[in-house]
């Protein structure tokens, strides 16, 4: 009888860890405070107690299996109830379910090396509050199968203006004539880590990333498109829809962002 379970009516967060350190920690950890207050749920830890579980299960799950690189899932629903109704109780603690898991090695700043990816390009049909980290994932998994389907590997998302909003779980990224665009944050997609760090690493080393509407138009002429995400950090898209990005291979500005972004991201 957990609600989150009945309705997914909780916040989770994916905080990854190389060689024991968290990439973002700080701002996982007020993004998932924002989730919890944003559906009134009190979160049940302070920043410290919650470092301290990351680090227990870093601990715990570190074999050499696992590698260096870890996942830390943390997932907080209302709590247990009684009877199934919409109207939730105010006053039960949440449940609190966390674990880690191996993260695959993230992308190195080699174009001959990466693994870039096949989009399919679909209409975004998720509800109008996709800024919230919810555990409610239906919206997204549905899109993700919508490119699976099509033989991609994820799905970029265009609400009714055709303007890029995000992927079923990445941020989306755009280059076009050396200019670097993302969409401007919004209820339309999740504020990502990823995203924010980086936007971040970037300005750090003089390179500015535009936060403007991505039509649909720009993102097709692009010459280069990039997926950020906690797990795939900087991906590069080389086909959306089954039409080549730019030369059809991962872009010199991609090489330079990736390497960037890894000099600063234990940093910010
Ligand atoms: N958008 C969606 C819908 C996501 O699920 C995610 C996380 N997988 C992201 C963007 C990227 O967020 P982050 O960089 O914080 O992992």
């Amino acid at each position: 009888m957990d609600r989150g379970f009945l309705f997914g009516d909780g916040i989770y967060e994916v905080i990854p860890t190389h060689s024991g350190k968290p990439v973002g920690l700080q701002a996982h950890l007020a993004r998932l405070a924002n989730g919890l207050a944003e559906i009134n749920i009190a979160n049940p830890y302070d920043n410290k107690q919650w470092e301290e579980i990351i680090v227990t299960l870093v601990e715990r799950n570190r074999t050499a299996q696992t590698g260096p690189y870890i996942g830390i899932y943390l997932h907080v629903s209302r709590g247990t109830v009684m009877s199934r109704q919409h109207a939730y109780p105010q006053d039960i603690p949440p449940t609190v379910f966390a674990y880690g898991f191996a993260l695959a090695s993230p992308p190195q700043p080699d174009v001959d090396k990466v693994s870039p990816l096949s989009v399919a390009l679909e209409q975004d049909l998720r509800w109008e509050r996709c800024h919230i980290k919810s555990t409610s994932l239906l919206g997204n998994v549905m899109h993700f199968e919508q490119g699976r389907m099509q033989g991609k590997q994820e799905t970029i998302l265009l609400n009714a203006n055709d303007e890029v909003t995000e992927a079923s779980s990445c941020n989306v990224f755009v280059v076009k004539d050396d200019i670097i665009y993302t969409p401007p944050l919004d209820n339309q997609l999740l504020p990502g880590i990823t995203r924010m760090l980086v936007i971040e690493s970037l300005s750090r080393e003089g390179m500015k990333v535009k936060q403007e509407v991505v039509s649909k138009a720009l993102l097709l002429a692009a010459d280069e498109v990039w997926l950020t995400s906690s797990s795939k950090e900087i991906t590069p898209v080389i086909s959306i829809a089954d039409q080549r990005v730019g030369n059809g291979k991962a872009g010199p500005v991609w090489a330079h962002a990736i390497a960037i972004f890894n000099r600063h991201k234990f940093s910010l």
